[in-house]
């Protein structure tokens, strides 16, 4: 959960936004899909059923009776600030190319400033947290290096107590701008090893130089 995110299109006016996710009751229900897609699943038994605790916002398994709050283990846990507010703030934050300040932040959404910037925080870091994640696509430049280790130490690959690790470029455009990097260290050079840092990071039909 903590990866997700809700995440809107590109390139959603925000009147549209609004007409989407202008109330509390669409947030949450909003929330409930991306948190449980396939309907509730208790997280202390598995178990499917439940009753809705409408006034606490929260969910009680028919077996174990455990009550599950929806914005539990989410960033929107352990706040006062209403869930309109937060995905306002998302839209404001993910929708715009330049960056957003705390204060316009909190011009936008209507909190006080303090409170933006938690919030602004929060958000990058999961924003954050979620771009580590994703693969690199697309025209790939990897190159190979090493770090650490004494000086002068053995010239060339394998030279003894350095770390080799690779820096991997996702580029656009004629002239191969990079647009997002990698840095991994890897266990060697050889071809097997690369092979499984681009099974793992790379998009299928990637185009490596
Ligand atoms: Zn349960």
């Amino acid at each position: 959960m903590a990866k997700n995110i809700i995440q809107f299109q590109k390139g959603l006016s925000l009147p549209k936004f609004l007409e989407k996710y202008g109330t509390e009751e669409q947030c949450y229900s909003a929330l409930f899909h991306l948190r449980w897609p396939d309907g509730f699943v208790c997280p202390e038994c598995g178990n499917k059923t439940y009753c809705e605790i409408k006034s606490r916002k929260a969910y009680q398994c028919h077996r174990c009776h455990q009550q599950t709050s929806l914005t539990s283990g989410t960033i929107f846990a352990a706040t006062k600030v209403p869930l309109t507010k937060w995905f306002l703030a998302i839209y404001l934050l993910t929708q715009r190319k330049t960056s957003v300040s705390a204060l316009q932040l909190k011009r936008g959404i209507g909190v006080s400033y303090n409170t933006a910037w938690k919030m602004k925080h929060k958000l990058m870091q999961v924003m954050l947290e979620r771009e580590k994640g994703k693969k690199l696509s697309g025209r790939i430049e990897i190159d190979d290096a090493y770090i650490g280790g004494e000086r002068p130490g053995k010239p060339g690959r394998g030279a003894a107590h350095k770390a080799p690790f690779i820096a991997v470029a996702e580029t656009e455009g004629e002239e191969h701008r990079p647009q997002r990097m990698q840095l991994r260290t890897v266990s060697g050079f050889r071809s097997a090893e690369i092979e499984r840092y681009a099974k793992t990071s790379l998009e299928v039909g990637s185009i490596v130089v």
